[in-house]
């Protein structure tokens, strides 16, 4: 396959989706949405600002196709796809390098010794991206602390402009009471923020704390019994900013 290419789909982020029922089993509480990037593979690497989505329901075992998710799958799917920031690359794929490779090794014969530098850059460096930021999450989420930034996206139904990103900043967290309280962003678009938290420190609303149970930080999100039965809250993503 010297001129063709096979195409990868490259997992960048999951994302629970505990308050969504699954078209499947219908129960709450299993649902993964996983977006993908399309990868091509021929002499060079590269990545192309194609992302799809792949959803899987863990209780019932299921992958969902894509013709079965319901309005609120469907809007989730391209709100939160707007937020990931693509990138697009281009590199030499291992089969390129080879060819490269091969080359050079001529070179090197003829050359001698003064190629070989030139190996070195080709050294293969697979970043990450999101992998960190996942981690991170997992384990902000599993030991909460005051001051904890969240990425959230609050559902109030299942039409466009019903969707609403933000940030909430933990206030305090009561563990013996099962209670966890948070200061919710004045504005409606964490992104902005998300990547310079430092911008987003004064804009959280002192004066309309809300409290949600602790237990639910567990699947990444709060029902909102309180305030709206059909409003729900699925944490993305966690941040620890440096303390002072
Ligand atoms: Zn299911």
């Amino acid at each position: 396959m010297i001129f063709g290419f096979t195409t990868n789909y490259i997992p960048l982020k999951t994302l629970p989706l505990v308050a969504c029922v699954c078209p499947s089993c219908l129960r709450k509480g299993g649902l993964e949405m996983t977006f993908l990037q399309m990868e091509q593979n021929g002499v060079v690497t590269q990545r192309l600002p194609k992302i799809s989505g792949t959803l899987r329901c863990n209780i019932c075992e299921t992958s969902i196709p894509v013709g079965q998710w319901n309005e609120e799958l469907k809007h989730f799917f391209e709100s939160e796809k707007e937020s990931i920031p693509v990138l697009t690359s281009v590199k030499l794929s291992a089969y390129g390098k080879r060819v490269i490779g091969v080359a050079l090794g001529c070179f090197l014969l003829v050359g001698g010794i003064f190629a070989a530098d030139r190996l070195g850059l080709l050294g293969n460096k697979d970043e990450q991206p999101y992998q960190k930021e996942r981690e991170n999450t997992a384990l902000y989420l599993k030991d909460p602390k005051a001051g904890d930034i969240y990425k959230v996206v609050v559902m109030e139904g299942p039409g466009a402009g019903q969707t609403k990103y933000t940030l909430f900043k933990v206030k305090t967290i009561d563990k013996a009471a099962d209670k966890i309280t948070v200061l919710r962003h004045f504005k409606d678009s964490g992104d902005l923020t998300w990547n310079d938290l430092s911008l987003a420190a004064k804009d959280f609303d002192e004066t309309n704390p809300f409290t949600y149970a602790l237990k639910d930080l567990r699947f990444s999100g709060f029902e909102d019994p309180g305030h709206d039965k059909n409003r729900r809250v699925n944490i993305l993503a966690v941040q620890r900013p440096q303390q002072p």
